[in-house]
């Protein structure tokens, strides 16, 4: 008989060639596909054929768990960018910059005082959740799967007694004394030790901090910059001997923005996943200013998995020598390609009084050498008709699937569009988008 073909939602007809008009354009992810065709462009430099035999072991031959060539090759492309001060700083490498903003956020409890401290960020935010949100936990090995577990029991603890101090919380012990006698592991109950030793709540945004910082109120303030979802630069705002930052950096790269010279604060965090695209390898690290910080997040990272993959620190060696290499031909082509789409929905939008997206000023690119027009990975997108307006439910019906603008914190009035995945989504994103503006009422 004729063989069955199976084509996907946005796909149909007798040989899955033919484009169904009801495929929506989703926009919703931070999939940073957009440099795939660069690795197309490059195959064989980014290519690596690994021997079965190849780093078995737990470390390298140093007793160490960080690849001291990756490490080196990680400074040098921050002194070519211009976008990180790296001397006589530490580096700590970390499973995606996710372990490592988790990390953070423990070892600035840790090393703040020993009373709770408070998390806090300004609107709209990434919402990175610390610990609490258990979607961090993906992965894999047998040591992460019995931190999940404890992590689990410790939250929902947390969760039924809020409000209380963790020293209240004796049903932790309890419940976590149950799984030590199930489990009966020394990993287990190291990390158990471990895990319970700090205590910090995600309370909200910084503006309710700003006259607090001269109490003693331990404070850790997420600072995203460049911005998700707006693609703004941004500042500490809060400061003071209590007050300590986790610059998340991840979109620190010419692709996205203008580098208008080093970040210089006590804890930076990078990603691969926005840098060259691999998202999947899960690799990041973090540039630490105090000794004190990187013991503990070195602590932390060792803890939850013993490091970071061998294949993936590989990788990520084989992907940034490239990307220091040359002329910065990964930045050409992430900037141009960013600008490029920023251009055509500014285009698409210029002749909508329905919807805007935010506005961001050209501004003096130290590693370009000239002042440089904005090209962020989202748009942070306005329904302007009605306070209440769901934004998400109005593009929805449009075909177009965002991400909810109360997600960052904000109100339902604002989405965020990723711009940063393939082609293919973004043409179809401007399609849906014309559509959707030719049919407001008086558009211009
Ligand atoms: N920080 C920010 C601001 C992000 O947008 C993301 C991913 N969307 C991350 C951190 C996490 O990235 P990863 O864990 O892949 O390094």
């Amino acid at each position: 008989g004729k063989p069955v073909c199976e084509c996907n939602t946005c796909f149909g007809g007798p040989d899955c060639s033919q484009f169904s008009p009801d495929c929506p354009a989703d926009v919703d992810s931070g999939n940073p596909l957009f440099l795939e065709p660069f690795w197309m462009q490059n195959a064989a430099s980014g290519a690596l054929l690994v021997s079965g035999w190849h780093r078995m072991s737990y470390s390298y031959d140093d007793q160490s768990n960080i690849s001291e060539e990756l490490e080196k090759h990680i400074r040098k492309l921050h002194s070519i960018v211009g976008n990180a001060v790296t001397e006589g700083r530490f580096i700590v490498f970390g499973t995606g910059s996710t372990q490592l903003l988790n990390a953070a956020v423990h070892s600035l409890a840790l090393t703040n005082s020993s009373s709770r401290a408070a998390v806090v960020t300004t609107k709209p935010f990434y919402p990175v959740n610390p610990l609490p949100n258990l979607r961090v936990f993906l992965f894999f090995n047998s040591v992460t799967m019995i931190a999940i577990m404890v992590e689990i029991l410790i939250q929902d603890a947390k969760r039924r007694l809020i409000g209380y101090e963790v020293s209240e919380l004796e049903s932790i012990s309890s419940l976590t004394k149950q799984y030590d006698n199930m489990a009966n592991t020394q990993a287990y109950k190291s990390q158990t030790d471990f895990f319970r030793s700090v205590d910090y709540n995600f309370v909200g945004d910084t503006s309710l901090f700003k006259n607090a910082t001269d109490g003693n109120a331990n404070i850790i303030e997420f600072v995203t910059s460049p911005n998700n979802p707006d693609g703004l630069l941004k500042k500490a705002v809060l400061e003071g001997p209590h007050a300590k930052a986790i610059n998340d950096h991840a979109y620190f790269w010419p692709h996205y923005t203008a580098i208008p010279a080093p970040a210089d604060e006590d804890v930076m965090i990078f990603t691969l996943s926005k840098l060259t695209g691999h998202a999947g390898s899960r690799f990041g690290w973090a540039v630490i200013k105090d000794e004190a910080v990187y013991q503990a997040m070195s602590a932390y990272a060792s803890q939850i998995s013993f490091g970071v993959s061998h294949d993936t620190q590989l990788v990520a060696l084989k992907l940034l020598k490239f990307v220091g290499q040359g002329k910065g031909e990964i930045f050409d082509f992430g900037f141009e390609t960013m600008r490029n789409r920023w251009e055509i929905l500014g285009k698409t939008l210029s002749v909508s009084s329905r919807f805007s997206i935010q506005e961001i000023e050209p501004q003096y690119c130290s590693f370009y050498q000239k002042v440089r027009e904005p090209s962020p990975a989202y748009a942070w997108f306005k329904c302007e008709r009605d306070e209440d307006e769901d934004c998400y439910a109005v593009l929805r019906a449009a075909g177009i699937i965002t991400r909810q603008g109360t997600i960052f914190g904000a109100d339902s009035r604002y989405v965020r569009l990723s711009l940063i995945k393939t082609q293919d989504d973004f043409d179809l994103l401007i399609r849906k988008l014309t559509i959707l503006v030719s049919e407001e009422d008086g558009a211009k």
